[in-house]
C-alpha cells in the first residue's frame, strides 16, 4: 500500500522537486523552512533505464538521496521521499509531480534547472522554467556569449576569462600567478615504474537493502559491486573528506602525473571528485579555492604546475564543456562527422581482451565505475575512434559505465573531444595514437600479449597498424588540418609495400576486432 504524502495531513502551496543529482544542501531552497513546502525526492524507472548504468553509479546515487532526505528532514523540512518500492502514482514524472501536488493542496510544482536535455524538455514543457541550480560558474549559454559570431571555441580562451572573472591564480595585477595562465608542457611526465601512489580514500557503506531493491525491479544494470562495502562518498561531509585527502596528498603530483597511465594503482593522483562535482554535493568554486590555497599555503609542495593544471581541468574544461553542451544541442547528440558504423567491440562489456592498456581500463571501469581521464580519452576512446565505432554505441557505454557519467558532461567529451563525432567543434584534431603514445605515458606495454614495437604481424600492437588504417581512410577529411599534415607527410614518405601491409594489418584487425 503506498504510504499517505502526508502523515500528519498537513496541506501544502509548493511541491519543490530535488533531483538525484542535485543534492546541494547549500541551495538557497534549504535556508529557509517553511512548512508550505514539501521536497520531493524520486527514485524513477526513467532514470534508471534510459541507459544501462554501472551498478554503483545507480547505488551511490539512490543511497546519497536517501541520505539527502533525511538530512532535510533532520534541518525542519517536509520531504517526500519514495523509493522504487512505492512509487507515486502517474505515468510520467510531471503526472506524477501534479498528482502529489494535487494530494497535499499545493498549487505550485517548482524544480531546479536540470543539467541534462531530456530533462529540460520534460519539466519545462509541465511547469515552466525551473529555478537556478546555483551550481555552475557561467550561465547555459555562457560559452555561446563569450564565442559569439566566432567559429572556433577554444576552450583556452574560455579558461583564461574565467581565470580572470573568477579571480582564480592570479597576482597583484591581474595577471596569472607565475606569468603563464597555462603548464600543460609540464603536465605530462610518466611516473617512474614502482613509485608510491598514496592510496585512494575509499568508503565502505553498506546498501545491501537498495541492491536487493534494484533486483527485485530487475533493474538491468552493468559492473560489479560489493554492496555491503560501496567505495563512493555518499554526502557533502564525505566529499569534503575526499577533497581534503586530494588537497593534501595527491595535488602535489597531479598535474605532473596526470596523463600517466599503467597497471599499478586505478585512479593514480586524480581527486575522484567528479561524483560529488555532478551531483552538486561540492561547488566547483570550493574545490578551485582549495586547490589554490594549498598552493598559496605551501608553494614549494603544492607547486603552482600541480595547482593549475587540476583547476584547469574544473574552471576551464568543465565549465567549456557544459556551454558546449548547451549550445549544440539538441543536434549535437545526433553528430557523427566521420560517418562511423562499426559496433562496439564485444570485450568493452567484460575487459576479456588481450591488450594490456584495455583490459585494465574496461576491467577497472566495470570494476570501480571509475577510469581516470587519460584512460578514457587515450585507451577507451581510442581505440573506439580507431577502429570506427558508431558514436551512439560509444556514447551508451560511457554513458552507463562511469560514476560521474551524465549527459552534459559525457556527450560533448565522448562524441566531441574523445570521438571528433561533432567534426571539431570541442578539439581541433582527432584524439588517435599509436601505441607508441601509451608506451610512453606509462607501463601497460611491458605486461602485454602483443608487441608495441611491431607494426605488422600477429603480435604487432593493435594500436599501430589502425593509427595508419584511420589515416588513410579519412584522408579527405584530415588532411588539410595543418595540425595533421605531419601525419599524412610521413605517411606518404613509407615505402609502397609498408604502406600495403599496414593497411592489409588494419582490415584484418577491424575484421576480427572481438578476437584481438
Ligand atoms: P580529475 O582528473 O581529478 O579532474 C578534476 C575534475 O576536473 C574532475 O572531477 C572533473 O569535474 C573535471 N574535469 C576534468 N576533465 C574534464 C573534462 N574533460 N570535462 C569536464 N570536466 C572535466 N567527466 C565527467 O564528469 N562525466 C563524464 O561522463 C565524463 N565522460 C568522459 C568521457 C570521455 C570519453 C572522456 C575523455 C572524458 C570524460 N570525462 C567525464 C572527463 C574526465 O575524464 C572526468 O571528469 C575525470 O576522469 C573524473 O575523474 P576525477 O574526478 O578523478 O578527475
Ligand atoms: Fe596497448 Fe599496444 Fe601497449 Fe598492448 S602493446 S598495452 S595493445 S598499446
Amino acid at each position: 500500500m503506498p504510504r499517505p504524502t502526508s502523515p500528519k495531513g498537513e496541506t501544502a502551496h509548493t511541491v519543490r522537486l530535488v533531483l538525484g543529482d542535485q543534492l546541494n544542501p547549500r541551495h538557497s531552497w534549504f535556508q529557509s523552512t517553511d512548512r508550505g513546502v514539501v521536497y520531493v525526492l524520486l527514485e524513477l524507472r526513467q532514470e534508471t533505464d534510459y541507459v544501462r548504468h554501472h551498478v554503483q553509479k545507480v547505488l551511490a546515487i539512490f543511497a546519497a538521496m536517501s541520505r539527502f532526505a533525511a538530512g532535510l528532514r533532520d534541518a525542519g523540512h517536509r520531504v517526500v521521499h519514495r523509493t522504487l518500492d512505492e512509487p507515486l502514482a502517474g505515468a510520467d514524472l510531471p503526472e506524477m509531480l501534479r498528482g502529489l501536488a494535487a494530494s497535499l493542496g499545493a498549487s505550485r510544482v517548482e524544480y531546479q534547472e536540470p543539467d541534462e536535455y531530456r530533462l529540460h524538455l520534460q519539466l519545462s514543457a509541465a511547469f515552466g522554467p525551473g529555478v537556478d541550480s546555483e551550481h555552475f560558474l557561467y550561465p547555459r549559454d555562457g560559452v555561446a556569449h563569450v564565442f559569439a559570431g566566432k567559429k572556433q571555441r577554444l576552450m583556452e580562451t574560455f579558461y583564461r576569462r574565467a581565470r580572470a572573472e573568477h579571480g582564480v591564480l592570479l597576482d597583484d595585477v591581474g595577471g596569472p600567478l607565475g606569468g603563464q595562465w597555462n603548464f600543460d608542457a609540464e603536465n605530462r611526465a610518466r611516473m617512474p615504474l614502482g613509485q608510491r601512489v598514496p592510496p585512494a580514500l575509499e568508503f565502505a557503506h553498506d546498501v545491501r537493502p537498495i541492491a536487493e531493491r534494484l533486483a527485485r525491479h530487475g533493474v538491468a544494470m552493468i559492473g560489479r559491486v560489493s554492496a555491503d562495502a560501496l567505495a563512493w562518498p555518499l554526502d557533502r561531509s564525505e566529499q569534503l573528506q575526499l577533497l581534503a585527502y586530494f588537497c593534501d596528498a595527491l595535488l602535489p603530483h597531479f598535474g605532473q602525473y596526470q596523463d600517466h597511465l599503467g597497471p599499478a594503482d586505478w585512479a593514480y593522483h586524480h581527486s575522484r571528485l567528479s561524483f560529488g562535482l555532478n551531483t552538486k554535493m561540492l561547488h566547483p568554486l570550493e574545490v578551485i579555492r582549495a586547490a589554490e590555497q594549498a598552493h598559496r599555503d605551501d608553494p614549494e609542495r603544492v607547486t603552482l604546475a600541480q595547482a593549475e593544471g587540476f583547476i584547469r581541468q574544473i574552471l576551464g574544461w568543465r565549465e567549456f564543456m557544459r556551454g558546449i553542451y548547451w549550445e549544440r544541442m539538441p543536434a549535437y547528440r545526433t553528430l557523427n562527422a566521420l560517418d562511423h558504423r562499426a559496433p562496439l567491440p564485444d570485450w568493452y562489456w567484460t575487459g576479456d581482451t588481450k591488450m594490456a592498456c584495455l583490459s585494465h581500463t574496461i576491467g577497472q571501469s566495470l570494476d570501480r565505475a571509475y577510469a581516470h581521464h587519460i584512460q578514457r580519452l587515450m585507451v577507451t576512446g581510442n581505440f573506439a575512434l580507431l577502429a570506427g565505432v558508431h558514436p551512439d554505441a560509444v556514447d551508451a557505454w560511457y554513458l552507463g559505465v562511469y560514476i560521474d557519467a551524465f549527459e552534459w558532461v559525457e556527450l560533448p567529451n565522448t562524441r566531441g573531444m574523445s570521438q571528433y563525432a561533432d567534426g571539431g567543434i570541442v578539439g581541433t584534431k582527432p584524439y588517435v595514437s599509436s601505441g607508441q603514445y601509451i608506451k610512453k605515458q606509462g607501463h601497460y606495454c611491458g605486461g602485454c600479449a602483443y608487441r608495441v614495437e611491431e607494426k605488422t604481424g600477429p603480435r604487432a600492437c593493435p594500436f599501430n597498424a589502425l593509427y595508419w588504417h584511420f589515416h588513410d581512410r579519412h584522408r579527405a577529411r584530415l588532411e588539410r588540418n595543418p595540425r595533421i599534415g605531419m601525419v599524412y607527410r610521413t605517411w606518404d614518405k613509407m615505402a609502397p609495400d609498408q604502406r600495403r601491409a599496414l593497411l592489409a594489418r588494419g582490415d584484418w584487425l577491424l575484421e576480427h576486432v572481438n578476437t584481438l
